[in-house]
C-alpha cells in the first residue's frame, strides 16, 4: 500500500470521487480511502435530482454553477451519467410560501437563473398527471433546466478519470485515526497500514463527525434517516421532479420508466436509524395519490433508506478548520451533496492547490456557527 501521498480523501462518495479526479488532474498525488465500496454511503441511496432554486445565495450559486460542469460532464469524463433536465417544478401552497418563493425567485433571477412562477392552471402543462386540487396549491416555481443524473454512474465515471490521472483508491479500508503535529495535518491510519499526507480532506459522509472527533474537531451534524422508494416500469408520463417543502414529498420519473420519490415521516426524529418503516410505505403512497391519482395502482417494488448529514442551518460545511492546517470539511450537506459536487470539487480543488478562495467557500466555513445569527435555508424538504 502507498504510504505518502499529497492529499488523502475520506469516502468514495460523489463528493469524494469528484474532488480527486479534480485534484489529480492537477497533478496532486491523492489516496481515496473508502471502508465500504465506491457508492456506499448516501450517494448511492439519493434521489440525484439536481435543482438551482434555493432560498440562500450560496446553495444557489454552487447549484447553478454545478449545473454548467453536468452538462458536459459526460463529454469530460468519457462516460454518460444519464444527465437530463426535465425541470424542478416546486409546489407553493400558502401565501407565506408563495411570498418567500417570490423573493427566492428574485434572488435566483439575479443569479443569472431562468425560473417561472406559475399558476395552478399552468401546473398539468409541466406535469400531465398532476391533480392542483389534490396537492391544495396556489401557485408553482418551475426551472426548465434543474434535472437529474444517475450517482452511481457519475460516481464511478469520476473514479475511473481520476485513476486514469493516478489517483488511488483504496476500498473496504476504513480510517481508523488521524495525526497531528505542530497543529498540522500527519498522517492517516486504516485497516490497511498509515499514509502520510499534509492535507487530509473529511468526505465521509454523515460519519464526518467521528472522522472530526478523532482530531477534537467538533462538526454539528445531525443524522436523520431518509427513506426513499421506487415503483414498478411505467411509460413515460412526465418529465419534471416535483417537491412539496411544506408536505415533504419529492417525486420523479426515472429513464427506465420508475417513480422515485421520498417523504419523511411525520414522527420522524434524528438518529442513526436505517430500519425502513411501515409508516413511510402508507404516507408516501398516500401524498403520492393525492398529487397524481392516476398512480393509485402502481405498486411499489424497492424502498431503502440512508442518511441526510444536517446542519443546523441546512448548508454544507466546506473549508480547512481553523484548529487543525490541512484538514479539510467537505460535508454537512444536508440532503443535496449531489448536485453541488461539481462546484464543491471545483473551491476545493482551487483551495487546496492555489490557495484560492471565494467568498461562497468562506460563508460556508465550519466557524460560521460560532456567531449568533444563521443564514438559514429555507428551501428544503423534509
Ligand atoms: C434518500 C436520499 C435522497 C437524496 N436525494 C438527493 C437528491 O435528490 N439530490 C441531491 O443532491 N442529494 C440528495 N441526497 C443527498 C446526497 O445523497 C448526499 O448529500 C451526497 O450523496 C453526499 O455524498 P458524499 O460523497 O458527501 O457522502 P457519502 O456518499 O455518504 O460518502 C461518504 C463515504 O465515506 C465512507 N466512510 C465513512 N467513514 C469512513 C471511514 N472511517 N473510513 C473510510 N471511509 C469512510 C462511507 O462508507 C461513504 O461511502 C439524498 C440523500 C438520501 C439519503
Amino acid at each position: 500500500m502507498k504510504n505518502k501521498a499529497d492529499v488523502v480523501i475520506i469516502g468514495g462518495g460523489v463528493n469524494g470521487c469528484s474532488l480527486a479526479y479534480r485534484l489529480a488532474r492537477r497533478n496532486l498525488d491523492v489516496v481515496v480511502v473508502e471502508k465500504g465500496y465506491l457508492t456506499s454511503g448516501a450517494t448511492g441511496a439519493c434521489g440525484a435530482g439536481i435543482r438551482q432554486q434555493w432560498s440562500t445565495k450560496e446553495n444557489a450559486s454552487l447549484a447553478i454553477q454545478s449545473v454548467k460542469i453536468f452538462e458536459k460532464l459526460s463529454a469530460e469524463l468519457g462516460q454518460d451519467i444519464e444527465f437530463r433536465q426535465g425541470g424542478y417544478l416546486i409546489a407553493v401552497h400558502d401565501s407565506k410560501e408563495l411570498e418567500q418563493a417570490e423573493k427566492n425567485v428574485e434572488m435566483q433571477r439575479s443569479l443569472g437563473l431562468k425560473v417561472d412562477v406559475l399558476s395552478p392552471e399552468e401546473i398539468p402543462r409541466i406535469a400531465p398527471l398532476l391533480d392542483v386540487q389534490g396537492m391544495a396549491v396556489v401557485a408553482a416555481t418551475f426551472c426548465p433546466t434543474d434535472g437529474h443524473a444517475n450517482p452511481f454512474r457519475t460516481t464511478f465515471a469520476y473514479a475511473d478519470a481520476a485513476k486514469k490521472q493516478g489517483a488511488t483508491f483504496l476500498t473496504h479500508t476504513e480510517v481508523t485515526k488521524l495525526t497531528v503535529r505542530n497543529k498540522a495535518m500527519s498522517s492517516v491510519t486504516t485497516t490497511q497500514g498509515e499514509v502520510a499526507a499534509p492535507v487530509v480532506v473529511n468526505a465521509a459522509g454523515i460519519d464526518s463527525m467521528r472522522i472530526a472527533a478523532m482530531v477534537q474537531v467538533p462538526l454539528p451534524l445531525m443524522p436523520f434517516r431518509k427513506e426513499i422508494m421506487a415503483t414498478e416500469r411505467l411509460e413515460p408520463l412526465f418529465e419534471a421532479m416535483v417537491i412539496s417543502f411544506k408536505d415533504g414529498i419529492y417525486f420523479s420519473q426515472q429513464k427506465e420508466g420508475q417513480i422515485v420519490g421520498g417523504i419523511p415521516i411525520p414522527e420522524e426524529r434524528s438518529g442513526f436509524k436505517t430500519m425502513p418503516t411501515f409508516a413511510f410505505l402508507q404516507h408516501m403512497s398516500r401524498t403520492l395519490v393525492r398529487y397524481a391519482p392516476v398512480l393509485r395502482h402502481v405498486n411499489m417494488l424497492r424502498h431503502w433508506t440512508n442518511y441526510y448529514d444536517v446542519t443546523p442551518d441546512a448548508r454544507p460545511i466546506l473549508g480547512e478548520v481553523p484548529q487543525v492546517k490541512g484538514f479539510i470539511q467537505c460535508s454537512g450537506f444536508s440532503g443535496h451533496g449531489f448536485m453541488i459536487s461539481p462546484m464543491v470539487a471545483k473551491l476545493l480543488t482551487d483551495y487546496i492547490v492555489d490557495g484560492k478562495t471565494t467568498e461562497v467557500l468562506e460563508n460556508l466555513r465550519l466557524d460560521r456557527f460560532k456567531g449568533g445569527s444563521m443564514n438559514k435555508e429555507l428551501s428544503v424538504v423534509g
